[in-house]
C-alpha cells in the first residue's frame, strides 16, 4: 500500500510559519521591515498582551495596488526579486516573499493599505490563509497590518510562548535593531495603550542616546573607514563606558542586524589595553558591502552572515575602531559629560599627517602598545601584583566545571580550610590582615590563604538573599524621600517578570508611570547612596545573567543583588569585621567559590612561595 500523500495547503503553510514566525517578536521585525522597505518616513508599532493578541504596524509608505494586497499572502510572493541576478544584489530587508504568507497561516490578519495614486484603499480580513473578505474602504497612504491572535490555530504554539515580560523583551530588541539601523525613520511604541518609545526622525547619535541609554550621550567616538570592499561607519563608546555585561553591540549589515563573535573580537580588539578584560565596549556600527560579497542566502529569522573576504572586513574594522578609539587618547581633554557630541569632534581630526608630531607620536605609541598584547602601560602598577598572584593561582576551570565540591577544593588544600573553619569558630584569631582593601590573607598551616573579598562577600550576601527570597523574610529599611527610578523600556519588562521577587527581598517598590518605579525602601544592608542607580545595575546584571541563560529566577536575582551589594564592599574594613567576615564566609555552604563559580579564596603552599622567591 502507497503511504505518501501530499499535506492540504493550509497545513503546509503552518509548518514554512514556524520558519519565519516564532514568537510575536517575529511578526514585529518583518512588519517594521517591510515598511521599511516601502520607503515609510513614519512607522507606529502598537502591541498588546507583548504581541499575543495584537501586534499592528502603520506606516505612510509606498502602499499596495488592489491586486497586490491580495497577492501579498502568497507563499514565494514578493515584489523584491524578479530574476535570479537580483539575488545578488539585495538592498531590501526581505526579499523571499514569506513573511506575510507565514503570519497570515497562523493568525487572524487586516491589512489596509493605499498607494498614493489610488483613490481608495483595499481592505483585506484573512485568518488561517483564508480569505475572509475584501472590500474597497477609506484610508490614508502607506499600509495598516493588524495581526491578532497570534497561533490562535496552534494551540500548541501558542502555548510554547514565554510569559510577557520575555516575548516583550524579544518585541523591543527586534524594535531596537530596526530603529537604531534607520535614524531618519521616525517610530513609535505602544504597549497595551502606553506610549513606550516616540522616536521622531534623527540623526544616529541621537536615536541611539534616545534607544539605549541617555548616559551614552556625549560618550561616543565616530568610526569611519571608506575603502573599495567595505564602506564602515558608526559609532564605539567611550572605553570608561565599557560593562561587564554584554549588553549594546550592535553590527547592520547593509541595514541588517547581524551577530558575529568574530566582527565582535575584530572590535574588543581594538579596544584593547584601554579597556581591561571582561569589559565589553558599547558599539554601534554599519557595514556597507556589495551585496555580491556576502552570502544572502541567510536564513530570515538568522542573524548570522557569511562574508567573501573575512580575513580583510576583520583588518578594516579593527583598524577604523582604533582610530576612534585613538581620539580618547589624543584629546583628554574634552569634556565627556558636555553636551557637545564627540562623534564631531572626532571627525574633525582627519588624516595622520595633518596632526600635531606630539600626536602622531602618541598614534603611534598607541599602535605600538596595541602590538604588544602583554603591555601593562595603563595599569596603575601597584594595584595588581595582588591581583596577579591571585589570578595566577586560580584553578584554570570553573570549579563547576571541574565537578569538584567545596570539600575538596583544589585537592589536597582541604584540610587547610577545614582547619580554617574549626579555628574561625573557636574563635580564634587568624592573624588575618587586609591588603589593598581587596584581599584578606591569613596564615595557614600549609602556607598563606588569600581570600578575595568581594567574591567573599558575594558568597556571604548570595546565601542570605536566597534565603530570604525564599521565605519571603526580606527586611525593608524606608527611605525618607522615595526615589523614582527610570529604566529603558527593556530593562521594565524584565523587572517586572520577578517583581515580586525582588519585593520579597526587602525592596518596597511601586510602578509609577511608564518604565518607571517609585522605591519607597530597600533591603536591609543596602548602602548605595544612589538607590536608584543601584536600582538599576541590579536589573542590568540579572539580564546578563538570564542572556546568559540561567534559568532559575531566585538565583539569578540574589546573585545580582549580592554582587552589587559586594562590590559596595571593596572598602577598609576593621579587624573585628575582617573576623566577621571570615566566620561569615565559613558559615556558608560552599565558602571556596562565589555565587559566579569563581574561587573566592586560594592557598598558597609554602612549597609555592618557595619556588615563586626562587
Ligand atoms: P518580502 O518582504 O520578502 O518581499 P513579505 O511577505 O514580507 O515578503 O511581503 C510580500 C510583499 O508584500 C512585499 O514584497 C511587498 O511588495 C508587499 N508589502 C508587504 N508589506 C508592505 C508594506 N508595508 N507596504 C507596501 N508593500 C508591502
Ligand atoms: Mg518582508
Amino acid at each position: 500500500m502507497d503511504v505518501i500523500r501530499l499535506l492540504s495547503d493550509s497545513i503546509a503553510n503552518q509548518i514554512a510559519a514556524g520558519e519565519v514566525v516564532q514568537r510575536p517578536a517575529s511578526v514585529v521585525k518583518e512588519l517594521l521591515e517591510n515598511g521599511i522597505d516601502a520607503n515609510a518616513k513614519n512607522i507606529q508599532l502598537i502591541v498588546k498582551d507583548a504581541g499575543k493578541t495584537l501586534v499592528h504596524v502603520i506606516d505612510d509608505g509606498d502602499g499596495m495596488s488592489n491586486t497586490d494586497a491580495r497577492m501579498c499572502f502568497e507563499r514565494h510572493a514578493t515584489s523584491k526579486i524578479k530574476e535570479s541576478a537580483d539575488l545578488f544584489a539585495i538592498k531590501t530587508m526581505g526579499f523571499r516573499g514569506e513573511a506575510l504568507a507565514s503570519i497570515a497561516a497562523v493568525a487572524q490578519v487586516e491589512l489596509k493599505t493605499r498607494r498614493e495614486e489610488d483613490e481608495l484603499a483595499t481592505s483585506i480580513k484573512i485568518e488561517g490563509s483564508d480569505i475572509k473578505d475584501q472590500s474597497f474602504v477609506q484610508g490614508p497612504k502607506g499600509t495598516s497590518l493588524l495581526i491578532k491572535n497570534l497561533f490562535f490555530n496552534v494551540p500548541a504554539r501558542r502555548n510554547f510562548l514565554k510569559g510577557n515580560p520575555v516575548e516583550m523583551k524579544h518585541i523591543l530588541e527586534e524594535f531596537q535593531r530596526v530603529v537604531l539601523s534607520y535614524p531618519e525613520v521616525s517610530f513609535s511604541l505602544f504597549h497595551n495603550d502606553i506610549e513606550i518609545y516616540n522616536l521622531p526622525a534623527t540623526t544616529l547619535v541621537k536615536r541611539i542616546t534616545e534607544t539605549l541609554d541617555k548616559s551614552y550621550r556625549g560618550q561616543m567616538a565616530q568610526c569611519g573607514e571608506d575603502t573599495p570592499l567595505v564602506k564602515i561607519s558608526g559609532f564605539v563608546g567611550n572605553p570608561t563606558l565599557a560593562a561587564k555585561r554584554r549588553g549594546d553591540q550592535f553590527f547592520f549589515v547593509n541595514h541588517r542586524f547581524i551577530k558575529s563573535s568574530y566582527l565582535h573580537h575584530a572590535v574588543t580588539s581594538a579596544f584593547e589595553s584601554t579597556i581591561s578584560r571582561g569589559m565589553h565596549p558599547f558599539y554601534v556600527l554599519f557595514l556597507e558591502i556589495d551585496p555580491s560579497h556576502i552570502d544572502i542566502n541567510i536564513h530570515p529569522t538568522k542573524t548570522e552572515i557569511k562574508f567573501d573576504d573575512e580575513r580583510s572586513i576583520y583588518t578594516i574594522l579593527r583598524s577604523a575602531v582604533r582610530q576612534a578609539v585613538g581620539v580618547y587618547n589624543l584629546t583628554p581633554s574634552i569634556d565627556f559629560e558636555s553636551d557637545i557630541n564627540f562623534g564631531n569632534i572626532a571627525t574633525k581630526i582627519p588624516s595622520f599627517n595633518s596632526l600635531s608630531a606630539d600626536s602622531r607620536q602618541s598614534i603611534q605609541n598607541f599602535e605600538i602598545n596595541y602590538s604588544k598584547p602583554n603591555s601593562n602601560h595603563n595599569q596603575k602598577p601597584n594595584q595588581d601584583n595582588w591581583q596577579k598572584l591571585f589570578e595566577g593561582l586560580k584553578p584554570e576551570k570553573r570549579i563547576e566545571e571541574i565537578g569538584i565540591g567545596s570539600s575538596q577544593f583544589i585537592g589536597s588544600k582541604a584540610n587547610d580550610i577545614e582547619e580554617s573553619v574549626k579555628l574561625a569558630k573557636e574563635g580564634k584569631d587568624l592573624n588575618a590582615i587586609q591588603v589593598h582593601n581587596k584581599y584578606i590573607v591569613a596564615q595557614v598551616k600549609s602556607g598563606l590563604m588569600i581570600i578575595d573579598q568581594k567574591s567573599a562577600y558575594e558568597r556571604i550576601f548570595y546565601e542570605k538573599y536566597l534565603k530570604e527570597i525564599n521565605s519571603n523574610k526580606g527586611f525593608s529599611q524606608q527611605l525618607l524621600f522615595p526615589k523614582t527610578v527610570q529604566l529603558t523600556p527593556m530593562d521594565f519588562e524584565i523587572s517586572l517578570g520577578v517583581i515580586d521577587l525582588i519585593r520579597n527581598l526587602g525592596f518596597d517598590i511601586e510602578e509609577f508611570g511608564p518604565s518607571t518605579y517609585i522605591i519607597n525602601g530597600v533591603p536591609n544592608q543596602f548602602s548605595d547612596e544612589d538607590e536608584a542607580s543601584a536600582f538599576k545595575a541590579i536589573i542590568a546584571e540579572y539580564k546578563h545573567n538570564e542572556n546568559a541563560n540561567e534559568e532559575n529566577k531566585k538565583e539569578n536575582l540574589a546573585k545580582s543583588l549580592s554582587k552589587r551589594i559586594a562590590s559596595k564592599n571593596e572598602r577598609e574594613i576593621s579587624k573585628e569585621e575582617i573576623s566577621g567576615l571570615i566566620n561569615k564566609l565559613f558559615d556558608t555552604s560552599m565558602p571556596s567559590i562565589s555565587p559566579d563559580g569563581k574561587p573566592t579564596l586560594v592557598i598558597v603552599s609554602l612549597s609555592k612561595l618557595a619556588e615563586l622567591i626562587g
